[in-house]
């Protein structure tokens, strides 16, 4: 697999390169040059695999012989260890995808999972890597499990201090080892922003060993596209002409390892890119204005994101697939509309969260009559357990996952957003 860096056509790399590097120069994505399309019987067979052997044709499809196919088949083994996609139905023509079944109960479990393998496949002379990743919550926590105890890495995420639930909180800055929790005393944005200046510090990326696990780093995307596929399969035939899925959007990895599926054939009739408050994305797609506004906190804290990182991706991916951007689905939901939709999922019989109620909401006000639609379970209702038990005024359960960590104690330096202390922690 070759990619080239969207700020610069020229730079190309290989697969493995592009894990390794996260982003090119001049902070420039990755992106395939091939964009392999299956046949119809190719696709038939495939939808008629289980998910692991799918999983293992699509991305030995896209990566290509860097990777042997037996190692690949370990790697993808390894990282799928637990319960795939589920489909919960809703409505009559709409069902929610639950991408939450995953040992962080949320669907980053899936990517970031993956690229620990592709990262561990890499760093056979031993060196040492450190992730430096920034997240709103469930990244954090997808990332500090997929590579807790992995050799030679360490992993060190920033976080909004305050902004993250108590029990996110658990999940990932509790575990210690090698990994490293920092507590930024402001916005997700800035907890990107320190990210960014640390990638931009070419002697502390160096000495460091520096790499992302967000998800800019095209492993993370490549696994993505993999339930997708899984989604599909687990639809009755009957749907399958006509589906649309919603997907709740942060920085727009999500979808775009959807659009990725489609680019390979997979038949998605459309998408809908579904936000909260912090809309620039669906802005622009109605005025072609590109103008990111502060970020504001909301219930579905892991979109609060105004300045998506993937976007660019997927620009790309119209433009060389032809496509037009009128066609993708849009809408932003307030918190206000979102407490009032939880409350009429339950009433139809599902407890769902913010981030998935936004998705369904958008979904069920633009899908035609003839139309299947997914929505996107993205984490698991317990792990907005506070905001959900008070909306919908009941106690979700917790699942085992959360029991233990909600015990221990929280292991987090804090700070100010100070990129000195933040690379006085990196380079001890
Ligand atoms: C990360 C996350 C999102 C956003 O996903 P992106 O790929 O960043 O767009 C949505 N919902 C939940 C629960 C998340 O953790």
């Amino acid at each position: 697999m070759k990619l080239y860096n969207l700020k610069n056509h020229y730079e190309q790399v290989s697969f493995l390169k592009a894990v390794k590097m996260g982003l090119g120069e001049h902070q420039g994505l990755f992106f395939p040059i091939d964009l392999p399309i299956l046949k119809a019987k190719e696709l038939d067979a495939m939808i008629e695999m289980d998910f692991l052997t799918r999983s293992v044709k699509i991305l030995s499809m896209l990566i290509g012989n860097e990777i042997s196919i037996n190692d690949l088949k370990k790697y993808v083994y390894h990282a799928f260890s637990f319960p795939g996609p589920k489909i919960a139905p809703v409505t009559d023509n709409i069902s929610c995808c639950e991408l939450f079944h995953g040992p962080t109960l949320a669907f980053k479990d899936f990517g970031a999972r993956f690229m620990e393998r592709i990262l561990s496949h890499l760093n056979t002379n031993n060196e040492i890597i450190t992730i430096l990743t920034a997240t709103s919550g469930d990244t954090g926590a997808a990332v500090a499990h997929a590579f807790y105890k992995s050799k030679n890495i360490r992993v060190v995420i920033l976080y909004p201090e305050g902004k993250i639930s108590k029990l996110q909180e658990t999940l990932f800055c509790t575990l210690g080892h090698n990994i490293t929790t920092i507590a930024i005393d402001g916005s997700f944005d800035e907890c990107q922003t320190l990210v960014k200046q640390a990638f931009n510090d070419h002697q502390l990326k160096k000495n460091t060993g520096l790499n992302s696990a967000n998800s800019i780093n095209i492993s993370r995307l490549l696994a993505q596209i993999c339930y997708y596929f899984e989604a599909y399969a687990l639809i009755p035939k009957k749907h399958r002409n006509n589906i649309v899925i919603s997907v709740p959007c942060g920085n727009f990895g999500n979808l775009t390892a959807g659009l990725l599926a489609k680019s390979m054939g997979l038949p998605i009739k459309s998408f809908i890119a579904a936000t909260n408050t912090n809309d620039t994305v669906p802005r622009f797609l109605k005025t072609g204005k590109w103008k990111p506004y502060n970020c504001i906190s909301t219930i579905s804290n892991a979109m609060d994101i105004s300045r998506p990182n993937n976007w660019p991706r997927v620009e790309e991916l119209f433009h060389r697939k032809k496509w037009k951007l009128n066609q993708l689905g849009y809408g932003s939901i307030s918190d206000n509309v979102t407490c009032k939709t939880l409350i009429q999922l339950k009433n139809m019989g599902y407890i769902s969260e913010p981030h998935a109620a936004i998705a369904y909401k958008l979904l069920k006000n633009q899908l035609q009559s003839n139309e299947y639609g997914l929505f996107f379970g993205t984490a698991h209702p317990a792990k907005f357990k506070n905001v959900v038990d008070d909306i919908l005024n009941i106690t979700v359960p917790l699942p085992e996952k959360l029991k233990i960590p909600s015990k221990l104690p929280i292991l987090s330096h804090y700070m100010k957003p100070n990129f000195e202390k933040l690379k006085k922690i990196l380079i001890t």
